[in-house]
């Protein structure tokens, strides 16, 4: 089986699932694995410690029982990332990465929950609990992909499951990776993140700018002698309503990432016990969200000028502090690592999957940033469940995104970079 490429169905009209092609992945065991990951509570919050440890404990056990060789990583104390290199035996090849995270944010309230965050349930189909789509399903899936791969016999090329940690917090996990020597080994990532079905090959790009605004302090019964920074702020946040627009017909319209979005989530100033008292200074925030295409450099000035010039009106400074920035991610349709993945879709489902962007930034917008990448994302779980409250994944996803995980990778694997027909463009 090892040596004969996928075979693409022709009909784009087939609907029908094929299995020709698939490995046979051990459901049950993935979707254990799934409810035993969901199980443990690597929530990544400020200044949590050995987030991940519990979940990188487990999966280095599992490479353990497979057999695959494996380096455990310390990025932080407690906080390791788990990489293995499954060689496939079958001479030389490409190699291809599988890409998830074992951290989770926060449950929340937990009495807001129908379920235990952390109880690793399944009922109505569904597997429950706070990373059940983000992303430890995604995880098990990817694992137990290659596994099938690997026991149906040898494979050109090798294939490294890397299981990072501290997506959710400052992509450490996803940094100290793309520094590494197996990175740049690395011809494609597929990221597992829940996608809803979407092959994202675009991810948006995010800023994260704070405003501080300068001005003087006085008493609230004689404001000619203050310089009022609540008003500055006030019209800064109008004025980035303006520069929104205008970043929104620099950069047009993204066909899957649609346009630039400019969002104030701060404005902070003033003591709530003082209301006789002009602060002195007063805080914006902003989360600016970019489509591939974006010169951030460029929209960062516009921003700071925008915000400068609407303070100056009422004689208040203003310091920019660029607290991040992440940019947008576009991945060629015609790159092998996606025509592969569209391969294997089709193989599994009968027709050819939709394309989409990721409305925020994953570990492959480090990868591609760090490493130079090319990354693409798809996994099991519904793109706007991430982050909610009684989060669940599909139970049966998690065994067609292992089909399809495995069927991409024999077929990128075997070199077979033609695009396949009937591809989304
Ligand atoms: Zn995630």
């Amino acid at each position: 089986m090892h040596s004969s490429p996928s075979i693409v169905p022709s009909d784009p009209g087939a609907g029908a699932a094929r299995t020709d092609g698939v490995p046979d992945v051990d459901e049950p065991a993935a979707v254990a694995f799934a409810q035993d990951l969901v199980r443990l509570r690597t929530v990544n919050a400020t200044g949590a410690t050995a987030v991940e440890q519990p979940a990188a404990d487990l999966v280095s056990r599992l490479f353990t029982a497979f057999g695959w060789p494996h380096e455990v990583t310390e990025v932080a104390p407690g906080r390791p990332n788990v990489v293995a290199v499954v060689e496939g035996g079958g001479g030389p090849g490409p190699t291809l990465m599988f890409e998830g995270h074992t951290d989770v944010v926060t449950e929340g309230d937990p009495a807001a929950w129908s379920v235990d965050p952390y109880g690793g349930q399944i009922h109505d189909g569904r597997l429950w609990g706070r990373g059940a789509a983000d992303m430890k399903s995604g995880v098990a899936a990817m694992i137990y992909a290659v596994r099938a791969l690997q026991q149906a016999g040898p494979f050109p090329g090798r294939i490294v499951v890397g299981v990072l940690c501290d997506e959710e917090g400052l992509m450490l996990g996803a940094k100290a990776f793309a520094a590494s020597p197996t990175a740049a080994g690395v011809d494609g990532v597929i990221v597992c993140e829940p996608e809803g079905y979407e092959v994202c090959t675009s991810a948006r790009g995010g800023i994260r700018l704070r405003f501080a605004l300068h001005g003087v302090m006085a008493h609230g019964a004689m404001p000619q002698e203050g310089r009022n920074p609540l008003v500055a702020g006030a019209r800064v946040v109008a004025a980035l309503a303006g520069a929104e627009e205008w970043a929104v017909r620099r950069y047009g319209t993204h066909p899957h990432a649609g346009t630039v979005t400019v969002t104030p989530t701060v404005l902070h100033g003033g003591d709530p016990d003082q209301l006789n008292v002009i602060p002195a200074h007063a805080v914006v925030g902003v989360d600016v969200r970019t489509v591939p295409g974006t010169d951030h450099a460029e929209l960062i000035g516009h921003l700071r000028q925008a915000a400068e010039d609407a303070a100056a009106g009422v004689g208040v400074t203003v310091g920019l502090t660029v607290v991040d920035d992440r940019p947008a991610i576009e991945t060629d349709a015609g790159h092998p690592v996606v025509t592969a993945l569209v391969a294997g879709h089709r193989l599994v489902h009968g027709s050819a999957p939709p394309f989409g962007a990721v409305p925020g930034t994953t570990d492959g917008t480090i990868l591609t940033r760090d490493a130079g990448l090319a990354t693409v994302v798809y996994g099991p779980g519904g793109k706007w469940i991430a982050h909610q409250k009684d989060e669940y994944v599909e139970v049966r996803e998690i065994g067609e995104y292992a089909r399809v995980y495995a069927a991409a990778a024999r077929h990128f694997l075997a070199g077979s970079g033609t695009r396949p027909e009937g591809a989304a463009a």
